[in-house]
């Protein structure tokens, strides 16, 4: 979508990305990285964040062979991982767009072309995709039987790295180097995502660590580590401001009803934009120096900001997120869902800013 007259915008500071990987490669003794900048990077527009650290990294990932595509037709030259699976339609991509293939059942060694790359994707407790752990041997000699593919790397997926202490993200772990005894010619291992490498500095993290959160200033669970930079803040400008009475009500369902007479400000950004309607009643926002409630149900295209006694400009400056407004933790515990869904549900109408601090 083309934003001529863009109702709010995110402001993505691109040198903290390239912070948070450098220290994120600092905390796991300087293991090669891989950019996941699947979904737009979680929004935070994946060409221009992968053009950014391309010479920061070593790989780059997205879920689906159109984001790999994208990537490449914008000029991105860094080796490109795709998570997702390889069909009979996609195959011919991967080659043309020089994509690099996951390989997680075994019709994909028949589906791929000739030359293809490929990482081998084993499930060690994840339940999405994958190989299982017994299927190794089979596995390894139909590796070395389709020398037609080229094979690049190995890895796996923790499913609680998110907590810091999960018996399951030690279990996951140990299974998967008993796989590795399989694989041991195979050049690249990677297993570990933002909260593995964030969460376990004890765990071995093989030669790579996947990181797509944490580039971008956050860990993936409850933990906030002070030590990454937000990179992101979404803003808005006061739309429009009223008088408001007391027993006033506001908005959809008439949930919110005004406390003592004052103002109110009605901001042009709502849950089209990416404003989950759970935050309804929930959300605070930042206005000069301090923080309003939003009053009533958000919708579609605004939510409202009760102001009290404060009547501001129209056009004043609104701060929905990040800098000292409520951060995506924030956002992720008062909605009830993670900061990676608070980040992928900001949608194109928001316009994207950047800029190199
Ligand atoms: C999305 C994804 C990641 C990145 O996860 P973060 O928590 O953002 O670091 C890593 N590996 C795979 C396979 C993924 O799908």
């Amino acid at each position: 979508m083309r934003n001529n007259f863009p109702n709010s915008f995110v402001h993505i500071r691109l040198e903290s990305v390239t912070r948070n990987i450098l220290k994120i490669k600092e905390k796991t003794g300087g293991k090669k990285i891989l950019a996941v900048v699947k979904c737009d990077a979680y929004r935070h527009g994946a060409v221009e964040v992968s053009k950014h650290i391309e010479e920061t990294v070593d790989w780059l990932a997205v879920a689906t062979v159109d984001e790999g595509i994208e990537l490449r037709m914008k000029g991105v030259k860094k080796p490109i991982l795709v998570f997702g699976i390889p069909t009979y339609d996609n195959a011919a991509a991967y080659i043309t767009h020089n994509l690099t293939a996951t390989i997680s059942h075994v019709t994909h060694f028949s589906v791929l072309m000739d030359g293809t790359g490929y990482h081998l994707n084993f499930d060690t407790g994840m339940g999405r995709l994958g190989f299982s752990p017994a299927q190794r041997e089979e596995v390894r000699a139909l590796a070395v039987m389709n020398q037609r593919l080229v094979c690049k790397g190995i890895y796996s997926h923790y499913a609680t790295a998110d907590d810091p202490g999960s018996d399951f993200a030690a279990t996951q772990h140990d299974r998967f180097k008993e796989i590795l005894a399989s694989f041991s010619e195979i050049p690249l291992v990677h297993m570990s995502n933002t909260g593995a490498a964030t969460n376990y500095p004890g765990f071995d993290h093989f030669d790579m660590v996947r990181t797509g959160l944490g580039m971008l200033g956050y860990n993936s669970g409850e933990t906030r580590h002070g030590w990454l930079e937000h990179a992101l803040t979404w803003k808005s400008t006061a739309g429009q401001v009223r008088a408001i009475q007391k027993g006033d009500v506001v908005s959809y369902s008439s949930t919110w009803k005004c406390p003592k007479d004052g103002f109110l400000a009605t901001i042009p950004v709502g849950y089209g934009d990416g404003v989950p309607r759970s935050l309804s009643n929930k959300l605070k926002v930042l206005i000069g120096e301090k923080l309003y409630p939003q009053a009533g149900n958000v919708t579609m295209d605004y939510f409202m900001v009760y102001l009290g006694k404060e009547k501001i400009p129209t056009g004043t400056e609104v701060t929905l997120l990040g800098d000292k407004a409520w951060n995506a933790y924030d956002w992720a515990e008062a909605a009830g869902t993670n900061v990676h869904e608070v980040f992928t549900n900001i949608t194109p109408r928001v316009d994207k800013r950047y800029s190199n601090d």
